[in-house]
């Protein structure tokens, strides 16, 4: 059985618990963050949770504990679930008051929640379904207009994922306008001659961690990257097409709407990413 860490302390999963007033559970009021596990480390450590600083500053949310608690709890889990490839979940809530109500309660009297476990994902860096892709449809995109908050609302996301699952698909993108806006949960991109296509950073998307990094090793190996947002009419013409998150790393996208792109096949530009990707963050691994 699984531990699991909730407010403090370390427990097996079937004796954790979590109040029913809690904000996360009726209102949704709660950030969170996956950091991977490669060979038996983190992968982009500080860049989770720099990231969840961010969301919890933008909620007026305390952070119930330090950066290098943080990371001790990670690794204990880590080690006590024996995980060598997978995730770690983290979420933090605004706690539980003792009614609902729609005002936030004094952070003096009502602590945040916070909960983290493990996931087990052998395989998770192996490379078959990255060379058969993944297939995309397009759907509009309904969520608010603070998706640079990685908050638990995920409702539309699962929603979009069953929509793509229901048309034969694996994943959707959104489409605002006629853009792209990012994957159901991951950040998205196309290639045209050899230039790497993604949107722009602002309140429309959420700042992946793998796209920060992704970037950041495509300029390091001499690729064009070109931040601007394209269309779902573009991307069906891209010669290439991908996704970054913290659980796919670089994903290739070998299908949109049904329309193949290119030949079909993973694009040799994602394939590479994702290798140099792979490769980048286990040498930085903590
Ligand atoms: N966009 C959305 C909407 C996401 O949910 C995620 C993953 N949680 C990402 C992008 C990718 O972010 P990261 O690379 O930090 O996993």
């Amino acid at each position: 059985m699984r531990t699991v860490y909730v407010n403090g302390e370390y427990l097996p999963e079937d004796q954790a618990r979590v109040s029913i007033f809690d904000r996360g559970f009726l209102m949704a009021d709660g950030v969170y963050e996956v950091t991977s596990v490669l060979g038996g480390k983190l992968i982009d450590f500080a860049g989770h949770s720099r990231r969840l600083a961010r969301s919890l500053g933008e909620l007026d949310m305390a952070n119930p504990v330090t950066m290098d608690a943080l990371l001790e709890i990670h690794r204990q889990l880590v080690t006590l679930n024996e995980i060598d490839e997978g995730l770690v979940y983290l979420q933090i809530t605004r706690g539980a008051p003792g009614d609902r109500d729609f005002v936030f309660p004094d952070p003096a009297s009502t602590p945040s929640t916070i909960v983290l476990f493990t996931q087990a994902k052998p395989g998770l860096a192996g490379d078959t379904a990255a060379k058969k892709g993944i297939k995309v449809i397009s759907i509009e995109d309904i969520r608010w207009g603070r998706r640079d908050i990685k908050t638990v609302q995920l409702l539309y996301p699962s929603m979009g994922k069953m929509m793509a699952k229901k048309a034969g698909a694996d994943d959707a993108w959104l489409t605002e306008d006629g853009f792209i806006t990012e994957g159901t949960s991951n950040n998205a991109y196309i290639v045209k001659d050899g230039k790497i296509i993604t949107r722009a950073l602002s309140t429309d998307i959420l700042h992946g961690i793998t796209r920060a990094a992704v970037l950041r090793f495509a300029k390091e190996a001499q690729m064009e990257v070109i931040e601007r947002s394209f269309t779902i009419d573009e991307a069906k013409t891209a010669d290439e097409a991908f996704i970054t998150s913290a659980s796919s790393f670089v994903m290739p996208v070998v299908e949109i709407d049904g329309m193949p792109l290119g030949d079909g096949k993973a694009g040799p530009l994602a394939l590479r990413l994702r290798e140099i990707y792979l490769d980048e963050s286990r040498k930085m691994a903590v």
